[in-house]
């Protein structure tokens, strides 16, 4: 229902990321939801940090306020209109890939989520929730790993694009791979997704409101394409790897 997610600079952790997007949801409450959750990482994290709490954006808090989680250079975050799977903590977003490095949220409904949850069922996956949105996460860890088997290297957004054109439905997608700590990389189908430019920092937001208390330049993602986004550099390509040849969407939000 709603996302956000911000990419810092290491060196200058002055905006803490989780801050970002806990303040980012709060900014998105308006659209309704039944649960949040966040995701974070850092180098030499080896894992993503997840927390998520059904109910009100306050249990997140408090949960994290009693059990506070490490500091980041990347995270995301996410409150749930429940589609596939009841609210609770568990059907809550983020979502992991099966080695627990790489965290995944979701706007949408994936639409042969059934059929690609069955698929990795045989190979051996096994899943924790009711969702669309898992097997979207279980899905990307897989390719993550094939694109490392391949060229040695891990590549989100390649990994992205690659899962992105195996999906049907209605999506906007962010996600973290522990082992590329600078970088949130979303992908969009018949779902919105706006970058935030900032200085120095990044973000992504479902929409402006996600990242307004931090920069009024805003640029939209376009239909069937990717965007990673660092600390200083935002890339965008459609989900065959390749550059788009549109003018970039550039706007000033006016609040
Ligand atoms: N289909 C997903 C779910 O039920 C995402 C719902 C949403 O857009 O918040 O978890």
């Amino acid at each position: 229902c709603g996302i956000v997610g911000y990419a810092g600079n290491v060196t200058t952790p002055s905006m803490k990321p989780l801050d970002v997007c806990l303040q980012g949801l709060e900014r998105l409450e308006y659209r309704g939801y039944d649960s949040a959750g966040v995701a974070l990482t850092a180098p030499g994290m080896g894992r993503v940090a997840v927390r998520k709490k059904a109910g009100r954006l306050s249990n997140l808090v408090e949960d994290i306020e009693r059990h506070p989680l490490p500091d980041a250079t990347v995270a995301i975050g996410h409150t749930r209109w429940a589609t596939n799977g009841e609210p609770n903590d568990v059907n809550a977003h983020p979502h992991c890939s099966r080695d627990g490095k790489v965290a995944i949220i979701h706007n949408g409904i994936i639409e042969n989520a059934s059929q690609l949850r069955l698929d990795l069922q045989a190979e051996g996956y096994h899943f924790v929730s009711a969702t669309d949105t898992e097997v979207a996460a279980k899905l990307l860890g897989k390719v993550v790993d094939t694109v490392i088997a391949e060229t040695g290297e891990p590549n989100l957004l390649e990994a992205m694009c690659l899962m992105s054109r195996m999906l049907e439905g209605a999506f906007t997608i962010l996600a973290v791979d522990a082992r590329q700590p600078g970088i949130v990389v979303g992908a969009r189908h018949d779902s919105p997704l706006v970058v935030g430019v900032g200085d120095g920092e990044n973000f992504l937001g479902s929409d402006v409101a996600a990242f307004v208390a931090y920069t009024k330049t805003a640029m939209e993602i376009g239909q069937d394409q990717a965007v990673q986004i660092s600390a200083d550099e935002i890339v965008v390509t459609d989900f065959e790897g390749n550059e788009p040849t549109d003018e970039a969407n550039i706007f000033t939000v006016d609040w």
